[in-house]
């Protein structure tokens, strides 16, 4: 769990509910113990900078070649290959384009029901999904990499993808550490 800024203990207690122990990670020495990372929701521009100043921010990159990572809202936008409105620099480590703030006053901060494919539901359980949407980017496309496995979109919300995996990575654009439906975490949990 990154724990620069942000959320990061809502979803150290989603992680435990969902039966996994999480460790803290706040420096690079940090990085050798674990077998997955989270990056939670915040703001991105501030983790940035952390992640800069506590010299992270390459290891981090080279960290998601070799293991899963989970990214939520601010975390989906440092994950995501482009990133605009402003643009600003990211991991690349998932094809997608985001749009910071991409849903305006729309929903600025909402619950809302979401569609979940058919993949999630047989790898988790049937149903939808109960969605906390905060200032959140929309993924305006995906990128695509011929060298990479393929984007799968897990859930939709009006249409657009909200929950996509790309290998051993997982990218929500809401936040499943605030509710308390684990199946999100549960399936990263799986990835590791
Ligand atoms: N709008 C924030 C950003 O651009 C993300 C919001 C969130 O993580 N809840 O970083």
């Amino acid at each position: 769990m990154l724990s620069l800024q942000g959320d990061f203990a809502a979803h150290g207690a989603a992680l435990e509910r969902a039966g996994a122990q999480p460790v803290y990670v706040r420096e690079r020495a940090q990085l050798a113990q674990i077998d997955g990372l989270v990056i939670p929701g915040g703001e991105s521009t501030t983790m940035l900078k952390l992640l800069r100043y506590e010299g992270l921010f390459d290891d981090l990159a080279e960290f998601g070649r070799r293991k899963p990572m989970f990214g939520t809202c601010a975390g989906a936008i440092l994950m995501a290959r482009e990133v605009s409105h402003p643009s600003q620099e990211s991991l690349g480590l998932v094809d997608i384009a985001v749009e910071r703030n991409g849903y305006g006053r729309q929903i600025d901060s909402r619950v809302v029901e979401i569609d979940t494919t058919e993949n999630f539901q047989q790898r988790t359980a049937p149903g939808k999904l109960e969605a906390v949407f905060i200032r959140a980017p929309i993924i305006r496309r995906i990128t695509g990499s011929v060298e990479r496995a393929s984007v799968n979109v897990l859930a939709r919300f009006a249409g657009d993808p909200v929950l996509i995996e790309q290998g051993p990575h997982l990218v929500a654009t809401f936040h499943p550490e605030l509710t308390s439906d684990s199946r999100v975490h549960e399936l990263f949990l799986r990835k590791l």
